[in-house]
């Protein structure tokens, strides 16, 4: 019989604890310790911050363990909790997935105490963190194989008064873009299992590929904006400036806007993040290896859309996703 996840400090001391979340051992391998930051200031909101969902995904963990750094001289109240690194195996692996079993932490909560390794995560975050926050901020990137903007991404769920809180956390946090997606499998992320627990859920995403100083300084100020609109720090919410624009966009984009790639072969993005697109301007090229470039087929925008994320120069595969386009919607 092994042991049930727990916290090896008590979460409800007074000032900063540090100490970690203990995932217990299965059939599939050791019992894992995820090291947690605690800063308890008494009355207020309470929130969680997680990193490493997805193990090619960086930035989260570099900011949340700069957050660290700054946040118990900066906080005034509430309660905060920072997990930097909440699927620390993918990460060593820099993978997506968790290579032991090969599953997607972001799709198995409220995962299962008697599961695989990601089964056990999730379920050592559901019940010993998720119940002690009103608010989550799950720090993703698009991943090291697309550009795409920073921004705040919400799924549009059922529950009015918890959309409109979350959207109106969302921005502001003052990045570039703040998207509405919807989403056809959004069973077993972390923000489907926290919203049925009446939980307000940012995921912030980022991607470019390289993990570089002034995508982390954006990505910081946005997570800071957030943590002022909570009333978590005090500051001024300003901003970052963002390919020498210093401004917010609301979008929103439903599956019809990701465009695939027609064949397999060589993926050539024509054109950039947050350009403007009319109906038939050019995305990009696919070049099939079989054949010259005359033979190369032009992948060309359905309708006038703004872009919102596109494959960086790739080889991909028939039928997979190589742009996503979006619209401007009031939110
Ligand atoms: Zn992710």
């Amino acid at each position: 019989m092994s042991e049930a996840p727990h916290i090896t400090f008590d979460l409800d001391r007074p000032g900063v604890s540090t100490g970690h979340l203990v995932v217990p051992k299965g059939a599939d391998c050791e019992a894992l310790s995820l090291p947690v930051f605690s800063c308890n200031k008494g009355e207020g909101p309470s929130l969680l911050i997680t990193g490493g969902n997805h193990g090619n995904e960086l930035e989260g963990p570099i900011v949340a363990r700069r957050l660290v750094e700054w946040l118990p001289e900066a906080q005034r109240c509430g309660r905060i909790i920072i997990v930097p690194e909440i699927n620390p195996l993918a990460v060593q692996a820099w993978t997506r997935n968790t290579p032991i079993d090969g599953k997607n932490l972001n799709r198995l909560f409220p995962g299962r105490s008697d599961g695989s390794v990601s089964e056990r995560i999730a379920d050592a975050i559901s019940r010993l963190l998720l119940p002690m926050v009103d608010t989550i901020f799950d720090l993703h990137s698009f991943g090291p194989t697309w550009d795409f903007p920073p921004s705040v991404i919400t799924h549009p769920f059922a529950d009015v008064d918890l959309m409109t809180k979350t959207l109106r956390l969302s921005a502001a946090f003052k990045l570039p873009v703040t998207l509405l997606w919807e989403h056809n499998e959004t069973a077993g992320m972390f923000d489907t299992w926290a919203h049925s627990q009446g939980k307000v859920f940012i995921c912030t995403e980022f991607g470019g590929g390289l993990v570089g100083a002034e995508a982390l300084a954006i990505y910081e100020a946005g997570v800071r904006n957030g943590l002022i609109a909570l009333g978590l720090i005090e500051g001024k919410a300003e901003y970052p400036v963002f390919r020498q624009q210093k401004s917010g966009q609301s979008l929103e984009t439903h599956p019809s806007d990701q465009l695939k790639s027609p064949a397999p072969g060589i993926f050539e993005p024509r054109c950039s993040v947050l350009d403007e697109v009319k109906q038939g301007d050019l995305i990009g090229i696919l070049h099939r290896m079989d054949s010259l470039p005359a033979d190369s087929i032009d992948i060309r925008a359905p309708t006038t859309s703004i872009v919102c994320g596109i494959r960086s120069g790739a080889y991909v595969q028939g039928n997979e996703e190589v742009a996503f386009l979006a619209r401007p919607v009031p939110l």
